[in-house]
């Protein structure tokens, strides 16, 4: 069954001209229905629910009364979750101040996914780019992109959720389905007989029975002959910051090495929509921006090496040498610690020992699809819990945010804030924390503590996401590199002693005590933390490399 487009207008003429658009270029893969009553709409999708069949993007005219319209958006929001919601406008309506308005106003409290041009002329470009970043999303949300792996398991935890969490961080669309489903038969029996478990379907039909974490960093990424090299810059960490100083580092001509212990994206892989990011006024995902820029950054020539920690940093001549996790050395001119921060963990063993299984660290990008109708919970009171929890509520039956703090105000931006007391399906607890929890082999309940009255209260929990605080993870570097007392690397003119800097030449702003090893993004002492902020120290650290490069062997210890 082909999924839904379903636009309402009640301007027959305009209705005409989006139906002719959207027939023309989307018949052949999609159900196109067209209506001018809002209350027909509701039927037909109410039918659609009840048959199971997929919506991938309702339009609605903003001409439409009000009310009519918002009740049809929140009926949407109900019955067909994953669907994508634009609000059709005007060409020139945007001029209005209105409009802006209200369209920023149905997005902040999650009436809309965004706005769409309504066609002005056949074909309508502007109208179809609209429409066809929507259906992106949809499929890439569904797991239906043609280059997604499969993963079959035999249960959701063990080595099948590590397959699955390493694909999440390289930023691979994965689908996993369990072995004793039709699909997971099916893909068994295509693998043919020697097929086992946890199973892996490249897009290309390839299929690989139980993977070793090398094999992975193949799938995953082009692989790297280490000896083959020699690089000018080695960035440790591609999140943010580390892939904006491979696109500059690259695009300077720098022969540019990128190292991670996981894959691109950092924790901006784990935000579902980035909505204060210079030229996306629709918002785009954290992994959108990472798969662009890591494309970007392979097209100007950067390698990368996935799934390799760096483990020790070294002095060797003029040259700095990093030692990997699988004991090879690479050496360098300059070397960019991008390595950000991860959460921090939760500390009970009852809960600890369900990594994976229910408990999961950062974002719920990938695991939020499985949740559908289930109970899901999420622990932080931050910018990151809050989009968490409004990512799960389109999926979840029901998301409980569970804030130690008083009030979500403290901690959260006031657009989230709005929008959380807009869900229905978002609960808030403040002044509380979990204690305990557990599980036969998967979370199914939790403990929580109300501060206030001392009370504790046993829930029935599927999922909890664990977002409270998030640290930085600089142990392994030489003590050379001055820190302060949370681990975070002192730059420039921060650096606290004159001791620890031993050149003649004052540091680079984003210079650790270390020569020629920079710092940028969230590693930093005193950065922002924001994906813009990451992005412009990222291309900063590299301009700063280029401009020491030339003296770096000329540079006299004292
Ligand atoms: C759920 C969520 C939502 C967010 N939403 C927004 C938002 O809407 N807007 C916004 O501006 N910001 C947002 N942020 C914050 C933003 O994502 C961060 O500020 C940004 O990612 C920091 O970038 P970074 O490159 O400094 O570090 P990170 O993103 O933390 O990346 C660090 C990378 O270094 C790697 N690494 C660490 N140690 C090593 C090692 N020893 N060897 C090899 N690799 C290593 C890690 O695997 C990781 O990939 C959000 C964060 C989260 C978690």
């Amino acid at each position: 069954m082909r999924p839904v487009l379903l636009a309402v207008d009640g301007d027959p003429s305009e209705l005409r001209a989006v139906e002719r658009e959207l027939r023309d270029r989307y018949n052949s893969g999609y159900s196109v229905h067209c209506t001018r009553s809002a209350d027909e709409a509701v039927a037909f999708l109410e039918r659609l629910s009840e048959g199971g069949e997929e919506v991938a993007l309702v339009l609605v005219a903003q001409s439409l009364p009000a009310t009519t319209g918002g009740g049809l958006l929140e009926r949407v929001r109900q019955l067909h979750p994953h669907a994508k919601r634009g609000l059709l406008i005007s060409l020139g309506a945007w001029a209005e101040a209105s409009t802006g308005e209200a369209i920023v106003d149905a997005m902040a409290l999650g009436r809309i996914d965004h706005y769409v041009p309504r066609p002005a002329a056949s074909p309508d470009e502007v109208f179809h780019q609209a429409v066809s970043s929507f259906l992106l999303e949809w499929t890439t949300d569904r797991r239906t992109v043609p280059h997604t792996v499969h993963i079959v398991g035999e249960q959701w935890t063990g080595r099948a959720y590590e397959l699955r969490e390493v694909f999440e961080r390289c930023a691979v669309p994965h689908a996993f389905c369990l072995a004793e489903t039709d699909q997971g038969r099916e893909l068994v029996a295509k693998a043919g007989p020697g097929a086992r478990l946890p199973l892996m379907v490249l897009p290309d039909g390839r299929a690989l029975s139980d993977p070793s974490n090398a094999e992975l960093a193949e799938a995953a990424g082009a692989p790297v002959d280490l000896e083959e090299h020699s690089f000018d810059i080695v960035i440790v960490g591609s999140g943010p910051a580390g892939l904006s100083a491979a696109v500059t580092a690259a695009s300077e001509g720098l022969r540019t090495l990128v190292v991670d212990e996981g894959g691109i994206g950092g924790q901006a892989r784990s935000s579902s929509r980035i909505r204060n990011y210079l030229g996306f006024p629709k918002g785009v995902s954290g992994g959108r921006v990472a798969e662009q820029a890591y494309e970007q950054a392979s097209i100007f020539g950067a390698s990368f090496l996935f799934m390799h920690r760096a483990v020790a940093l070294d002095r060797l001549g003029d040259l700095l040498e990093l030692e990997l996790s699988d004991g090879r050395r690479i050496t360098a001119r300059a070397v960019i610690l991008a390595t950000g921060a991860r959460y921090r963990r939760l500390g009970i063993p009852s809960l600890e020992a369900l990594n994976g299984a229910g408990v999961f660290y950062g974002g719920p990008v990938s695991e939020a699809h499985a949740l559908s109708g289930k109970d899901a919970y999420v622990l932080g009171g931050g910018n990151s819990a809050g989009q968490a929890a409004l990512h799960l509520a389109r999926h979840a039956r029901r998301v409980t945010l569970v804030v130690r703090g008083q009030s979500l105000d403290a901690g959260m931006s006031h657009y989230l804030v709005r929008e959380i007391e807009a869900t229905n399906n978002v609960k808030v607890y403040t002044g509380t924390t979990v204690t305990d929890g557990g599980g036969a082999g998967r979370l199914q309940r939790l403990l929580l503590r109300h501060s206030s009255t001392g009370e504790e209260e046993n829930v029935a929990a599927d999922a909890l996401f664990v977002m409270i605080g998030a640290r930085p993870h600089t142990g392994w570097l030489p003590s050379e590199i001055a820190k302060d007392d949370r681990g975070l690397l002192f730059t420039g003119q921060e650096i606290p002693h004159a001791s620890d800097w031993r050149l003649e030449r004052p540091p680079l702003p984003l210079e650790t005590s270390m020569p020629s090893v920079l710092a940028a993004g969230e590693v930093r002492h005193g950065s922002v933390k924001r994906v813009a902020s990451a992005v412009g120290e990222g291309s900063i650290a590299t301009q700063l490399v280029r401009s020491l490069l030339p003296v770096l062997t000329a540079s006299v210890a004292r």
